[in-house]
């Protein structure tokens, strides 16, 4: 073999798995949750240290994907998982944009009953995709083997095809463990439905999503002491018509000294923790 040639070899041999090295190192120790700045709505992102990717909720358009193109590199155009916490337009309409960008290897929702166009194109553009979907349900869980634990918290019975009269109760409750750190998702659920599940399960978090975009059913001081959280985020339009959030909600916040962050006061906000330390940004 020509000495250049064993040269080149000898580079690649080092220099491929070098790169390796750094491009799985960049991401492998921390855990990304993106509280997304989309006005009156929610849309959340996680990606896990072995970039595992998760969307919960897409907002009431499509800006969420201006926030999903600034965490996702250009050449990544899939999502691992894709939750619905319940079908109301401020969380469902922008995944319509998601499901036509994105390949989405997984959903997850309740599959409660709701009767809109925009839940109808969802389910057909599911199915015409031939995603995946699981049903939520209490008790579930996802284990990555990067040390990130996902449970499903609620609904505590199969929504799938029922009809309730306020389906913020059918919400999909989720709780994320990294190391010592922890996230819960509540969605819109209100509080007799988060009462119940504080009374079943362990809620505690470092950080909580406040249920309903800080409306007065979505917290109470019941279940605030049982989440006991270091952090909130009210994800929440700039004068939005419901008023949310609701004075007395944040009253709550500020008696239990909760250091609570605002989508529409500090846009979009991101969280990474090294299982240990959270950093806020
Ligand atoms: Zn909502």
């Amino acid at each position: 073999m020509p000495r250049f040639l064993k040269l080149v070899q000898l580079l690649i041999l080092v220099l491929v798995p070098l790169a390796f090295l750094v491009s799985r190192g960049q991401g492998s120790k921390t855990l990304l949750v993106a509280y997304y700045d989309v006005g009156q709505g929610d849309a959340i992102f996680i990606r896990t240290p072995s970039e595992y990717d998760i969307l919960i909720d897409g907002g009431p358009d499509n800006a969420v994907l201006a926030e999903l193109a600034h965490d996702l590199p250009l050449n990544d155009r899939t999502l691992d998982l894709v939750v619905l916490t319940h079908p109301h337009a401020d969380h469902l309409t922008g995944l319509l944009s998601v499901l036509d960008r994105y390949h989405v290897g997984r959903i997850i929702e309740s599959g409660v009953s709701y009767s809109t166009a925009t839940y109808t194109e969802w389910h057909s553009a599911m199915s015409d995709k031939e995603i995946p979907i699981t049903i939520a349900l209490a008790g579930q869980a996802i284990d990555l083997p990067d040390g990130t634990h996902i449970e499903i918290l609620a609904p505590r019975e199969s929504m799938e095809g029922q009809s309730i009269s306020n389906i913020n109760n059918a919400s999909v409750v989720m709780r994320l463990t990294y190391g010592g750190t922890s996230f819960l998702f509540t969605g819109d659920a209100e509080t007799d439905v988060l009462d119940d599940i504080a009374a079943t399960h362990t809620v505690t978090a470092t950080v909580w999503k406040v249920s309903h975009h800080g409306s007065r059913n979505g917290i109470d001081d019941s279940f605030l002491n049982a989440v006991d959280p270091h952090y909130a985020v009210i994800s929440v339009g700039e004068g939005n018509r419901y008023d949310h959030p609701h004075p007395e909600a944040l009253a709550i916040l500020a008696a239990h000294n909760i250091e609570t962050y605002r989508t529409d006061q500090n846009g979009t906000i991101r969280m990474r923790s090294d299982g240990t330390t959270l950093t806020i940004k």
